[in-house]
């Protein structure tokens, strides 16, 4: 009998794993294959603020994280002595109809209400051109461009090091790869692994990734909807003598992202229908086509790796997390879709507070795991 039993050793189920070593909670972590084998393998890492517009708890809860994520990280490196490859770069957004900077000129003021925290205010600054040559061409920044300073970046494959570095050396969470649960029963608390053994467990954080709709669905089969599915996603990583404290450049879902490793991460494609969930195809080629355009420099650039992962996009669009309504045993931690990097710590943070009783981070409603059992109940419209 395990007090925790966490399923899935992605960026989510990592995160749970060391709020649960915090709280002193007995924790068994199972992962199927090994740590960072699903989508949080990847090779992008952008942690990237939403609009500061129309302000709601949701984008409160975002900006708290990405916010709170830099610290959460320093402390982590400078516990284990190894770098995540975080830095907070900053995003520029080029502006190439007139139109987009009124618009943006707009946001530059919202910013200035929105995006303040305690001790610290970042900015959506509007400026005629880059401070970085070449960072995007001119011929894309006809109307000028956003500089913001809240966006950041990370190393999805240092950080899932140094977070199961934290777990190896911890007192309370025993990981365990190359275990799959194959069927949830959390009216008894018990979870059937692929071998046919079974884990009983107090509570069940479910952090699966895509594998985690079907474990759900499993449990209400009549429902008319699925809780979820999985969204494709293809990115690349091009060797260039790329400066790695440059603003990652973003435009209408292509992203460039200078890491510290002498490499620039592209992506990504947003695919809903797919034949290979893990192939790399000419979507690919013509993102990178893409970035080409807004940087010429990467037309040089080798590509070292192309990469291809499932996103997990919950029913009712947002991050599926906290306690099932119907098993109060069983918590979710899934469906964050493409914002997963920039949330985890602070989604995991509030689902180890439900089951101990010390909840001290409120979430927004709509990733509430009720409301999108509601959804997919059809109690109310998806
Ligand atoms: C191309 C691409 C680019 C992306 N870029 C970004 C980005 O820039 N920023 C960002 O924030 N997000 C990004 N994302 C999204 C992000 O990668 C995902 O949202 C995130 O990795 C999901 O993490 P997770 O822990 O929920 O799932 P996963 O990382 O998929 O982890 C789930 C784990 O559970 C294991 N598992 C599954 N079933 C079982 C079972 N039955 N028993 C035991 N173990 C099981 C799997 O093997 C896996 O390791 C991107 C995704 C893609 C595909």
């Amino acid at each position: 009998m395990t007090d925790l039993l966490i399923v899935g050793g992605g960026i989510m189920g990592l995160w749970a794993a060391v709020m649960a070593e915090r709280a002193g909670i007995e924790t068994t972590l199972v992962e199927r294959s090994t740590i960072g084998a699903g989508a949080s393998g990847g090779i992008l890492g952008a942690l990237m603020p939403h609009m500061p517009d129309r302000w709601n708890e949701k984008k409160q809860f975002q900006f708290d994280a990405l916010v709170s994520l830099e610290a959460e990280i320093a402390a982590l490196e400078a516990e284990t002595g190894l770098s995540a490859g975080y830095r907070r770069l900053g995003r520029i957004i080029p502006l190439a109809k007139p139109h987009l900077r009124t618009i943006a000129l707009r946001h530059e003021q919202e910013a200035l209400e929105n995006w303040v925290s305690a001790d610290r205010g970042f900015h959506w600054h509007v400026r005629d051109t880059s401070a970085q040559s070449g960072w995007p061409d001119s011929k894309v920044t006809e109307s000028g461009i956003v500089f913001d300073t809240l966006a950041a970046r990370v190393s999805p494959r240092l950080l899932l090091t140094m977070l199961a570095t934290v777990l190896r050396r911890s007192r309370h969470v025993q990981g365990k790869e190359g275990m799959e649960v194959v069927r949830l029963d959390p009216l008894s608390g018990q979870a059937e692994l692929s071998g046919g053994e079974t884990i009983a467990f107090e509570h069940c954080i479910l952090a699966a990734g895509v594998q985690s709709f079907p474990l759900i669905d499993a449990l209400r089969p009549s429902a008319p909807h699925s809780s979820g599915v999985a969204i494709k996603g293809q990115a690349a990583l091009l060797k260039a003598d790329i400066d790695p404290s440059w603003p990652v450049i973003f435009s209408d879902g292509l992203y460039i992202v200078p890491h510290e490793n002498g490499c620039v991460a592209v992506g990504s494609t947003s695919e809903y229908s797919f034949n290979d969930p893990l192939a790399c195809d000419a979507q690919l080629d013509d993102l990178v086509a893409r970035a080409i355009g807004f940087v010429p420099a990467l037309a040089e650039a080798e590509i070292v790796e192309r990469w291809a992962g499932l996103r997990p996009k919950a029913v009712g669009r947002e991050p599926m997390v906290g306690r099932h309504p119907d098993f109060p045993r069983l918590l979710t931690l899934t469906g964050g879709f493409k914002v997963s990097f920039g949330l985890a710590h602070r989604l995991a943070a509030a689902v180890i507070g439900e089951i101990s009783g010390n909840s001290q981070i409120a979430l927004p409603d709509s990733f509430r795991c009720a409301s999108h059992i509601a959804l997919m109940q059809g109690k109310q419209g998806t």
